[in-house]
């Protein structure tokens, strides 16, 4: 209460440089982030599981993504899940024959106690905004903790992730002959995503492709 009268008396901050904004984030600071936009977004929409990502993660959208999970501020994960949606929507891609839903990747339990919200799911529903797909936020669940991925090796991190996740109990009964797409804030080697693709996929699901924030993957220009 004390708070919504306070926001009738003073404009909200930019989140990440704390400076006066009418949005969540002010003007240069969505500036500095747009110059990390991928020219081509779909460039990497090809293969078994084809990637559509917004940004290359570093500078300003590293720190924008930081910023959201370890200081809490979830609402930059609906900001930029809307402009990912607003790069899917303007990109030529067009399903007519599919029924797209969108399933974020789960946090476990002890995380999403810790940091409060699960920025997946945040960004998954800022995409469904500006592309008005249904969000099922459970349709995946985490059944195992997983070690930070970035301090293991590759067959490492295979072996971490391995049976991490399983369907929603809502998910097979709600939307029959519906395909998903994955997302994710980053996309790193895939071994999150591919795992969780293949829970869904082994439980007769289709899997259309995953979309994210950011990747560290080098674009071609
Ligand atoms: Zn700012």
């Amino acid at each position: 209460m004390f708070k919504s009268l306070l926001s009738l008396f003073f404009k909200p901050n930019c989140s990440l440089c704390e400076r006066a904004a009418s949005d969540s984030l002010c003007r240069d600071c969505q500036r500095q982030l747009k110059s990390c936009q991928m020219k081509n977004p779909g460039q990497f929409w090809q293969g078994d599981l084809p990637l559509f990502v917004w940004g290359e993660y570093g500078g300003k959208l590293k720190q924008a993504i930081a910023t959201m999970k370890y200081n809490h501020h979830p609402e930059l994960g609906t900001f930029l899940g809307r402009w990912l949606g607003e790069a899917w929507s303007k990109s030529s891609r067009s399903f007519p024959s599919k029924k797209i839903i969108v399933i974020p990747i789960p946090l476990h339990g002890d995380k999403l106690k810790e940091r409060g919200f699960n920025q997946a799911a945040l960004i998954a529903s800022g995409f469904c905004q500006l592309t008005g797909y249904p969000l099922i936020a459970k349709g995946l669940e985490r059944v195992k903790d997983t070690q930070a991925m970035f301090s293991l090796g590759t067959s490492a991190r295979e072996e971490n992730i391995n049976k991490a996740f399983k369907i929603g109990k809502s998910l097979l009964k709600s939307f029959p002959h519906s395909s998903v797409l994955l997302v994710d804030d980053i996309y790193t080697t895939g071994t999150t995503v591919k795992e969780a693709a293949q829970t869904l996929r082994l439980g007769g699901i289709e899997v259309m492709g995953v979309v994210a924030l950011s990747t560290a993957k080098k674009q071609s220009v």
